[in-house]
């Protein structure tokens, strides 16, 4: 199917082909149509499948056309809200579409006095447009569409009741399009109050048909207390335009960062602690290719969206098969291929099974090269050589070696012992990090083992 036969207005097509966009995504075959008919969905999609053009461009055509004046889009995060705000203003931007995003954490005047200004497109946090509409201020906004924009986000964010509130100012009289990757049930409880009749549609689980369809995903098993390492090697050995790194935990986010910029990476974190400017430098940065790796907690998993990430390195398995699929989500978009590298500790196999299985993911299992080629000779680590050297604690032992060595000075005592190093035709370091498949397997084979003794000796207690 090709964009033009959805009979949009002529400068809504010329944004979608500088877009570059070729042909619609699935989420957009299907949700186009409805939105045009003036229909309610409910439309169920993760991030990455196009969603965002999928309501994006039959609202800005029907503005374009004039069958409408104005549409609101109500998403949990600030970054999402820019985000949305961004590729509503690109592909809209011929039409000569008005957008403004609207977010808590700035003063009030400068949004209220664009709003006033007259937009026609508002894309909002849920705070703060309950707030300027409890304060009166957006009183002549009435718009004829609009989206819930990850309705289950915000729902986990506990912005169910606000979402409630904001509804009662909306007039009855508009056509409601509800996106979420899951459907729980508040969510539905929502729909069925905010909807009318809706059409429901679902693109989920069909993740090989979406815009992010080339993510290779892999998994490494090493030891708990060589993830630093692992990532290290990583980022020297895959080629790499810029990658982000999930961490669970906001401390972890810093100490990880720390250490990488302390070792001559270009890395920033990202986490719920910084504030929100700190946030959208962070992502700037990012954006603009002045930083390369990104060390985040799941707060950047949902809805960001940065062109050419290559990589997306789990540090840890995150917490539930979601956040994976939201993580790695980030690289492998609009159509470019991404690849997804999850370290798991022997213990995390469960985990790994779990999101595995309910995910549906063909995870292969990898171990890293610590050189970048096969074979290769014992100066190609030099880069990981000198990490791990200044990583090392000096054992007591090297320092009788060395006093033993006192008639040779420390210079010369170093070239020879790096000559020796170089002298040898492989590399004197293990050339991989990770297990391989056979000790996984066998693993594997001890894990499952334990498990059955553990769910007979449980029966045996019941019978008891
Ligand atoms: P979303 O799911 O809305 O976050 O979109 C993911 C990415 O896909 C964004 O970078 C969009 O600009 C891009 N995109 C959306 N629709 C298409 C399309 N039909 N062809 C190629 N890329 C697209």
């Amino acid at each position: 199917m090709k964009f033009n036969e959805f009979s949009f207005h002529k400068d809504l097509l010329k944004g979608i082909k500088i877009a570059g966009f070729k042909e619609p995504s699935p989420i957009q075959e299907s949700v186009i149509p409805v939105i045009e008919e003036g229909r309610d969905m409910v439309g169920q999609a993760h991030t990455g499948t196009g969603k965002t053009a999928a309501f994006g461009l039959p609202i800005i055509n029907k503005i374009a056309n004039g069958d409408i004046e104005r549409a609101l889009v109500i998403t949990p995060t600030r970054e999402l809200a820019t985000q949305v705000s961004d590729e509503l203003y690109h592909l809209g931007r011929f039409c000569g579409i008005r957008t403004i995003t609207v977010y808590g954490g700035v003063g009030y005047g400068r949004q209220i006095a664009l709003i006033n200004k007259g937009v026609q497109i508002i894309v909002a946090t849920p705070g703060r447009l309950k707030d300027l509409y409890k304060k009166g201020k957006i009183d002549n906004f009435n718009p004829e569409i609009v989206v819930l924009d990850e309705a289950d986000e915000m729902l986990d964010m506990g912005f169910l009741d606000e979402i409630k509130e904001i509804f009662e100012y909306i007039p009855q009289n508009r056509q409601t399009l509800l996106f979420s990757a899951t459907i729980p049930e508040p969510i539905k409880a929502l729909a069925d109050e905010i909807l009318t009749t809706p059409e429901f549609i679902s693109v989920v689980g069909e993740y090989e048909g979406t815009v992010n369809n080339v993510i290779e995903q892999s998994y490494c098993v090493i030891n708990e207390s060589q993830r630093d390492e692992a990532i290290v090697k990583l980022l020297e050995t895959e080629k790499i335009n810029k990658c982000i790194i999930f961490c669970r935990m906001k401390r972890e986010v810093d100490r990880l960062t720390e250490h990488l910029q302390a070792i001559g990476f270009s890395a920033k974190g990202l986490h719920g602690d910084l504030d929100q400017m700190e946030r959208e430098e962070v992502i700037k940065s990012y954006r603009r290719n002045q930083v390369k790796v990104m060390v985040a907690t799941d707060v950047a998993s949902r809805g960001l969206d940065v062109k050419q990430v290559t990589h997306v390195f789990n540090y840890h398995i995150p917490f539930d098969p979601q956040s994976y699929v939201h993580r790695i989500g980030r690289t492998g978009r609009a159509g470019k291929s991404g690849k997804a590298i999850t370290l798991v500790s022997t213990t995390e196999f469960k985990e790994l099974t779990r999101i595995q299985k309910e995910v549906g993911a063909e995870m292969k299992l990898a171990t890293i090269n610590l050189s970048g080629e096969e074979n290769s000779s014992c100066v190609d680590c030099f880069p990981s050589l000198e990490a791990t050297v200044r990583a090392v604690d000096i054992d007591e032992r090297a320092l009788d070696f060395i006093d033993s060595m006192e008639d040779m000075d420390y210079h010369e005592f170093v070239e020879r012992v790096v000559t020796l190093l170089l002298k040898g035709e492989k590399s004197p370091l293990t050339k991989h990090l990770g297990y391989d498949e056979n000790s996984v397997k066998n693993m594997i084979d001890e894990y499952q083992g334990e498990q059955k003794v553990a769910r007979h000796n449980n029966r045996k207690k019941k019978r008891c």
